[in-house]
């Protein structure tokens, strides 16, 4: 039986991935499932797949999991250091799937125990890619890309030698306000950016979306995990989000991955790699599908991506600044806090700020050092949020 634990469980990832586990009970051991504050949920999926231990991230509710779980025989933990002994448990197969940088340590953890990461969380290559790396090598562990632009990446590269590709091209269906008029997303409510065109996804990667927030994450990720020339990678809106990334080689050939917008793809891929086998997801038809659209994505409306060019650029910790920039950014506009047109202007004020820090563009780096960066640039985000509202 393959040994399986899944960080983030209760979330839009976490669902899916059980989804595709549970269908096929014989074949999996759950070892860890883990969540935020969703203990209904948790102990209700622990309980169902047999799993060795549940964990919920914040300390407080440990009473109420115990409740949630008693007679089952399912261990019960709360609070960070459960989420990362938990982590440390042999597994086999892990999904990475907490959203942010929470869910760093977590899979690094999982990687030190050799074990096969299957990467949701982005946030993890943006901060640390070059760590996440070097700590798989080191320890035998396998990373596998989760985001769908990366999966359909790596799925087109299946085969090819990496030195023959040109281009990487990351497709982006524009979010909630692609259609808007540029003078009204000053207006722009944290319930209007919650609601995406294609996908049905968390809260926070949904009005990420929709700043492309999310694309610049993904653009630096690409860069992290393929190694890439930031001048390789480029993006277009593509409205329909059928197409999910293309690789342009050096004969002139794009190979186009193309499927539904369902998450279950990419995350069953990563289960069953490097097989192919049999996903409950929908079969495309093309002719009822008619056309498929694309446009520039602009830098003016989406100016996280912008940002994400400069990121790339200098490297070593600046994913970590600017990640931890855009986590507290997005806090303030979903709390009212700060306008959606703000969200990059902090950023970018961070990015300025702590880019004089001493290393923080060297590329050796350890874990300590990607915390206190992170650490160091919400300050910065919260000093610059405080004196402007
Ligand atoms: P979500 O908000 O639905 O779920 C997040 C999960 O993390 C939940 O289980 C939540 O309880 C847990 N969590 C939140 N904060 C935590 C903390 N501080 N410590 C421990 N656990 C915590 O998010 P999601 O949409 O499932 O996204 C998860 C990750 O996958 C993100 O990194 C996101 O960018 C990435 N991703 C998501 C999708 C998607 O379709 N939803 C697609 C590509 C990539
Ligand atoms: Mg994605």
């Amino acid at each position: 039986m393959r040994r399986v634990s899944v960080f983030g469980a209760t979330g839009s990832i976490g669902q899916n991935t059980l989804d595709l586990i549970g269908r096929d009970p014989a074949t999996y051991r759950v070892v860890a499932l883990t969540g935020g504050r969703n203990v209904a949920q948790l102990a209700a999926d622990a309980v169902r797949l047999g799993a060795e231990v549940a964990v919920v991230a914040d300390e407080a509710l440990l009473p109420d999991l115990r409740a949630a779980l008693a007679g089952s025989g399912v261990e019960a933990g709360a609070g960070r250091n459960a989420l990362l002994e938990a982590a440390d448990r042999p597994a086999d197969w892990v999904m990475s799937a907490i959203v942010g940088a929470a869910g760093l340590e977590p899979g690094l953890r999982a990687l030190r125990q050799g074990a096969t990461l299957a990467l949701a969380n982005k946030e993890s290559m943006v901060c640390a890619g070059r760590l996440m790396l070097r700590e798989a090598a080191a320890h035998g562990g396998r990373l596998l890309p989760v985001d769908s632009e990366h999966s359909a990446v790596f799925q087109a590269l299946i085969g090819e030698d990496i030195a023959a590709v040109e281009r990487v091209i990351i497709t982006a269906s524009g979010g909630a306000f692609r259609d808007w008029p540029l003078d009204r997303l000053d207006e722009a409510t944290p319930e209007q950016a919650a609601t995406h065109p294609n996908w049905a996804m968390g809260q926070r990667i949904t009005i990420d979306s929709a700043s492309m927030f999310n694309k610049a994450l993904e653009l630096i990720e690409t860069r992290e995990f393929f190694g890439l020339d930031p001048a390789m990678i480029e993006t277009v809106v593509h409205p329909e989000s059928m197409i999910h990334a293309m690789v342009g080689f050096n004969d002139g050939a794009l190979m186009a991955h193309v499927g539904p917008p369902d998450m279950r793809h990419a995350i069953g891929f990563a289960l069953h790699w490097p097989e192919r086998r049999t996903l409950p997801v929908e079969r495309l038809d093309l002719v009822k599908l008619g056309q498929l659209t694309f446009r520039p994505a602009c830098e003016v409306r989406w100016p996280a991506l912008r940002l994400a060019r400069e990121v790339m650029d200098a490297g070593g910790l600046s994913g970590a600044v600017f990640n931890a920039a855009k986590e507290v950014a997005l806090d303030a506009f979903i709390d009212g806090r700060i306008k959606f047109t703000r969200m990059a202007g902090v950023v970018e004020d961070v990015l300025t700020r702590v880019s004089s820090q001493p290393g923080l563009i060297d590329d050796e780096f350890d874990l300590d050092m990607v915390v206190e960066a992170d650490h160091v640039a919400r300050v910065a985000a919260g000093d610059i949020i405080d004196s402007s509202t």
